[in-house]
């Protein structure tokens, strides 16, 4: 019988991230160094057996019911179609966050070995810009990876945009325009203290509201109401379309949070700001039963805290960057 991933505030926990890997063709100004990124060795990574064993458990005994693929770059990890056929025959709601270059080649694949869902991440539509940012001049690509996964049958597409003050926020209006004209759901995500380069600050925050500020003028928005997303969500009063945006900064949605995490290396993180974790390949590899690894999952999820507290002076910056824990 299934019980509840639960914490101690009673928050139950059913939507599992998975990082494939720490590697990533891009460098994002935001989250990874241009250089000196120290990899995972190969046989450090959760094999896609583990990870299928991971999965498993949490679904069957937890009710897990929403797996998340991300990195590094997921489209990085060889094979990783092998991965979704095993993910997907667990019956969930499968998706995959990318910065999709890789999707030209791979949507078809994917969508065919069951993933549904799928998350682009694009921060500017304007070429010089976009690889002033991602250390690639890889803009054409990603465009026509949209439209790729598009064809391929994703539904729905969405846009993540991490907009950040003074760099890409006269871009906003232009992303929901573009989000309408496409057929993709844009979501807006406020810049998090989770770049390797530790460039993050406060003013450099675009938030929720400054979000808004810049769209009122344009669009007829309407709130669609929250669901456990992380994002607030509107659509457009006539119809064509809809956006978020995620306030982790802001306005935390620590409350309704019910994500879990594990990241390329086997470590489990019952927050994506948690200064701890829990070693699953340890246990994956020394013998542990179904048992053993569902009880320290629990352990973990049952020492959640209340939530991150970005902004307040006893913040700890975890000790790794979006690109290790996935976002
Ligand atoms: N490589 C894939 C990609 O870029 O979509 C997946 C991994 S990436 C770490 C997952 C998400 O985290 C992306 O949407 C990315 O834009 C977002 N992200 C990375 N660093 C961030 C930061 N410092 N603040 C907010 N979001 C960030
Ligand atoms: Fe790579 Fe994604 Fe991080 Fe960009 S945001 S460096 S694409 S992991």
């Amino acid at each position: 019988m299934t019980s509840q991933l639960i914490d101690g505030f009673g928050r139950v926990h059913r939507d599992l991230r998975i990082s494939v890997t720490d590697r990533c063709n891009f460098r994002c100004t935001y989250c990874m160094p241009q250089e000196g990124m120290q990899w995972q060795r190969r046989e450090d990574l959760l094999s896609f057996e583990e990870i299928e064993r991971v999965a498993r458990i949490l679904v069957e005994r937890f009710g897990v019911n929403t797996i998340r693929l991300t990195g590094g770059e997921p489209t990085v990890r060889a094979k990783l179609s092998m991965l979704v056929v095993k993910l997907a025959a667990l019956d969930v709601d499968l998706a995959m966050t990318t910065n999709g270059v890789m999707l030209p080649l791979l949507a078809d694949e994917l969508r065919a070995a069951g993933l549904t869902r799928i998350n682009i991440s694009l921060d500017s539509l304007r070429p010089d810009r976009f690889e002033q940012l991602t250390r690639r001049n890889e803009l054409p690509r990603v465009l026509e990876g949209i439209d790729a996964a598009l064809s391929a049958g994703f539904s729905p597409v969405k846009l993540n945009v991490v907009v950040m003050k003074g760099v890409n926020d006269d871009e906003i209006v232009d992303f929901a325009r573009f989000g309408r004209e496409r057929g993709v759901v844009v979501r807006f995500i406020e810049f998090m203290p989770l770049d390797a380069e530790e460039i993050w600050s406060n003013d450099r925050v675009m938030t929720q509201s400054d979000i808004l500020d810049c769209l009122w003028g344009e669009f007829d928005l309407v709130r669609v109401e929250r669901t456990s997303a992380p994002a607030t969500r509107w659509r457009h009063a006539d119809g064509l379309g809809e956006i978020g945006i995620v306030s982790s900064v802001s306005e935390s949605f620590c409350d309704s949070c019910d994500r879990v995490r594990i990241t390329a290396d086997g470590q489990f993180r019952n927050c994506l700001f948690a200064t701890t974790e829990t070693d699953v390949r340890a246990l994956l590899r020394n013998g542990a039963s179904d048992n053993d690894v569902a009880e320290a999952l629990q352990r973990s999820v049952s020492s959640k805290w209340a939530g991150h507290s970005i902004n307040q002076v006893h913040f700890i910056r975890p000790n790794r960057s979006m690109s290790e824990i996935g976002g």
